[in-house]
C-alpha cells in the first residue's frame, strides 16, 4: 500500500516533534486529551439539540491505558469520531489548525518554546511514539477506519472494525535509548501525575485502570493486586465555581496546590468577566517576596488556560512589570489552544483580558490600602520598591495608576503615610511636598538640611531607598505640589522675612566667600550664606536636578557615569565658627585654607559622602588642635 505524504508544513512540525527535548515531551497527553474532550463537546452539544442522541451523562468520557507488555498507551474518546476524509484533512494537515506558521527556519529552531509553551496538537504524539494508530468511527458512519504513521515518512488509511461512536489513539512508546527513557509514559504513577498537571480541569471524566491492593479472601495478611477503574481528573475547576461556594481556605489551597508560593496571600481576586470577552481568573497578591525575585531567574506572568486546558505556564503578557508579583491563572474560552507565542501577544482578546487584569489589580491594592491597612503595609514591605521602579520606567507614563499606592515614612508620625495623606494636612503657607533621602531614619533625621523645614511645622517625606528619589523625579507634582529635596538650594521657606538680611550678609562677605570658592576650586559651585541652618556650622545642599543622594546612587551603579550634583557649600553666619573664618580671612590666610578644607569635609561626611584624603583630614584636626 502507497504512502500518502504530509504536506511540508506537517513533515517539518513532525521532525520537530520526533527531536524535541525530554522535560518538554509530557505535553503529548494533554494534547490529546484535549482533542478528545473538544470531540466529546462536539457530540455533547449535537446531542442537546438532536433527540436521537439523548446519551446519558456517563457515555461521555476518556479513557487512558497503558500496556507495558506491547508498549502501548491508547487514549479512547466517545467524542464525535472523524470519517475518512476527516482523518485525511486533519491528522495530514498541519496548517490547517493555523496554529504554526511559521515564518522562518530559525523560529523552527526556537520551536522547542513554542512545544514547551502551547499547543501543538495532535502531532505532539510523535514525540514518545514510533509509532501512532488512529481508529476512528465518525458520528452517522457506518464504517471505521485506521489512520496509522511512523512519523515524517507520511501515513495510510485502511477501513477497520469498530463498533462504537468515537476515537481510539494508540501510540506505540518508543525503546528506551542509552540516553533517554520512555518507559515511564507507561507507568501508571507518572500517567496520573501528569493528566492531573495539565489536564484536571476537563470537564469529562479522564479514567485510568488502576491498580490497587486489597486483602487476599480466606487469608489474614496476605495482599492481592486488583484492578479499578478511576477517574483521574477533578473536573470542575475551582475558577469556574461561584465565589459564594468558595471559602478562604478554598483559595489559599489553590495557591498551594499550584505552587504559586510558600507564603500565604495577602489577597485572592476571583473574576469572572462574562461580556464581549469572557474569561475567568483568580489572582493573588503575595505576602512575600519570593527569594529570586529581583534576580533575572524570576519571570513574571499568569497561567494561561483556553477553556479549561493549559496551554502556558508564564504568560509574561498579561502582567505589567510593576505587578509583576501577582500570581494566579487565566482561563479564556475565547482563546485558540493553539495559539502561539508571536500570536499571543498582539491577541485582541488577550490585550483586552491583561488591560482588564491590570485595572482589577489595582482596585483591590487601592481597597486594601484603604480597608486593610496593616494587611497593605505588610504587602508594601515586600513590593513597594517594585511600584517605585513602576513608576520610575516607561518614562513616568504609569505613574496615574501608580502613585496612589505609594507610601513614605514621614518625619511626623514614625509610620508609612500615602502622597495623598501627606498633601491633605500640608499647612496653607506650605508651598511644596518636601523630602530628605539618606540611607537610614536615624541619618536622615540629623541632617543639618532639615532643621528649618522642621522648625516651620512641615512634614518632611523619608527617602531611604535608591529609587525613591528617581520615581519623585517621574511624579513630578502631586496634586499640583512640586516635590522639593531639604537640600535643595531654594526651599521656598522665608525666614521671618530675612530674605534681605541674607542678601546683604551674602554681599557683605563676598570677598571671603569668593576666596572659599577658590580654594575648594571645582569641587563646589558656589559658597553660600545658609538661610537653612540654625545651630550647625555647615552643609551642602544642591543647584539644579541631580541632588547628593542621586550622585550616591549614580556613582554606585556598575555603568557608572560620573554624573555629579552641583554642590554649595552653605555657611550659617550665626555660628561661631563665622567669626573665626572672617578673622582668619583677614589676618592669615593659610589658617583659612585649612578652616575651609575642615568645613568642606565635614559637610562632606553629614551627607554621608566619601572624603577624598581622609588622612589629610585628620591631620587638618590635629593641626587645630595643637
Ligand atoms: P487542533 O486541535 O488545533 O485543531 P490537532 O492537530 O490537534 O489540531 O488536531 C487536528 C484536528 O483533528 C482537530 O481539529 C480535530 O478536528 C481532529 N481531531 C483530533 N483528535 C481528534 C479526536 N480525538 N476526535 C475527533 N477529532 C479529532
Amino acid at each position: 500500500m502507497a504512502k500518502k505524504q504530509f504536506k511540508a508544513e506537517s513533515k517539518r512540525l513532525l521532525e520537530m516533534m520526533i527531536n524535541s527535548i525530554y522535560s518538554q515531551r509530557e505535553v503529548f497527553l494533554r494534547e490529546l486529551i484535549s482533542n478528545a474532550s473538544d470531540a466529546i463537546d462536539k457530540i455533547y452539544y449535537k446531542a442537546l439539540t438532536d433527540e436521537a442522541l439523548s446519551f446519558d451523562q456517563d457515555s461521555y468520557y476518556i479513557k487512558v491505558s497503558a500496556d507495558k507488555e506491547n508498549r502501548t498507551l491508547t487514549i479512547t474518546d466517545t467524542g464525535i469520531g472523524m470519517t475518512k476524509e476527516e482523518l485525511e484533512n486533519n491528522l495530514g494537515i498541519i496548517a490547517k489548525s493555523g496554529s504554526l506558521a511559521f515564518k522562518n527556519e530559525n523560529e523552527l529552531k526556537d520551536g522547542h518554546d513554542i512545544i514547551g509553551q502551547f499547543g501543538v496538537g495532535f502531532y505532539a504524539a510523535f514525540m514518545v511514539a514510533d509509532v501512532v494508530t488512529v481508529t476512528s468511527k465518525a458520528l452517522g458512519s457506518d464504517e471505521a477506519y485506521k489512520w496509522e504513521s511512523q512519523g515524517a515518512d507520511g501515513y495510510t488509511i485502511v477501513p477497520q472494525e469498530k463498533a462504537s461512536v468515537g476515537t481510539e489513539i494508540m501510540l506505540k512508546i518508543k525503546e528506551n535509548t542509552e540516553d533517554e527513557s520512555y518507559d515511564e509514559f507507561l507507568e501508571e504513577y507518572r500517567l496520573k501525575a501528569i493528566i492531573k498537571k495539565y489536564s484536571d480541569f476537563i470537564r469529562y471524566p479522564i479514567k485510568m485502570d488502576v491498580t490497587g491492593q486489597r486483602p487476599k479472601e480466606g487469608s489474614e495478611n496476605e495482599l492481592e493486586d486488583y484492578q479499578e477503574e478511576q477517574t483521574i481528573n477533578s473536573m470542575v475547576p475551582i475558577w469556574r465555581k461561584n465565589k459564594n461556594e468558595l471559602t478562604a481556605e478554598d483559595y489559599e489551597k489553590f495557591y498551594t496546590e499550584k505552587h504559586y508560593g510558600f507564603d500565604k496571600p495577602i489577597k485572592h481576586i476571583h473574576i469572572s468577566v462574562d461580556g464581549t470577552i469572557r474569561y475567568n481568573a483568580i489572582l493573588y497578591i503575595p505576602e512575600k517576596m519570593p527569594y529570586d525575585y529581583y534576580s533575572k531567574e524570576y519571570e513574571k506572568g499568569l497561567e494561561l488556560y483556553s477553556n479549561g486546558v493549559l496551554i502556558m505556564n508564564k504568560c509574561a503578557d498579561l502582567l505589567p512589570d510593576y505587578f509583576s508579583f501577582v500570581k494566579g491563572m487565566v482561563d479564556s474560552e475565547d482563546l485558540s489552544l493553539n495559539i502561539s507565542r508571536e500570536m499571543l501577544q498582539h491577541d485582541r482578546q488577550l490585550k483586552l483580558i491583561a488591560k482588564n487584569i491590570n485595572k482589577k489589580i489595582k482596585n483591590e491594592l487601592q481597597s486594601l490600602l484603604k480597608n486593610e491597612r496593616e494587611k497593605y503595609e505588610e504587602f508594601y514591605k515586600s513590593f513597594g520598591r517594585q511600584l517605585k521602579y513602576g513608576i520610575y520606567s516607561d518614562f513616568g507614563s504609569n505613574k496615574d495608576v501608580l502613585q496612589d499606592l505609594l507610601m513614605f515614612s514621614s518625619s511626623k508620625e514614625k509610620k508609612l503615610v500615602t502622597l495623598d495623606e501627606y498633601v491633605s494636612r500640608m499647612p496653607e503657607d506650605q508651598k511644596y511636598i518636601y523630602y530628605a533621602s539618606g540611607e537610614s531614619i536615624e541619618r536622615i533625621e540629623k541632617l543639618p538640611q532639615t532643621e528649618i523645614v522642621s522648625e516651620k511645622g512641615y512634614e518632611m517625606l523619608y527617602f531611604t531607598e535608591d529609587i525613591d528619589e528617581f520615581a519623585i523625579k517621574m511624579i513630578m507634582t502631586y496634586k499640583e505640589k512640586e516635590f522639593k529635596s531639604v537640600s535643595s538650594g531654594d526651599l521656598g521657606i522665608d525666614v521671618d522675612g530675612n530674605q534681605n538680611d541674607t542678601e546683604a550678609e551674602q554681599n557683605e562677605n563676598k570677598e571671603l566667600f569668593d576666596h572659599m570658592k577658590n580654594i575648594l576650586s571645582d569641587k563646589v559651585k558656589d559658597v553660600r550664606v545658609s538661610k537653612r541652618l540654625k545651630t550647625h556650622p555647615v552643609c551642602l545642599s544642591t543647584d539644579g536636578e541631580v541632588t547628593i543622594e542621586m550622585e550616591k546612587i549614580l556613582s554606585a551603579m556598575p555603568d557608572n557615569q560620573n554624573v555629579k550634583a552641583d554642590k554649595i557649600l552653605e555657611i550659617n553666619v550665626n555660628h561661631e565658627v563665622f567669626q573665626s573664618l572672617q578673622d582668619a580671612f583677614e589676618k592669615d590666610k593659610d589658617k583659612l585654607n585649612l578652616y575651609t578644607n575642615l568645613l568642606y569635609n565635614q559637610a562632606l561626611l553629614i551627607e554621608g559622602l566619601p572624603i577624598i584624603d581622609p588622612v589629610e583630614f585628620t591631620n587638618d584636626i590635629c593641626k587645630v588642635m595643637v
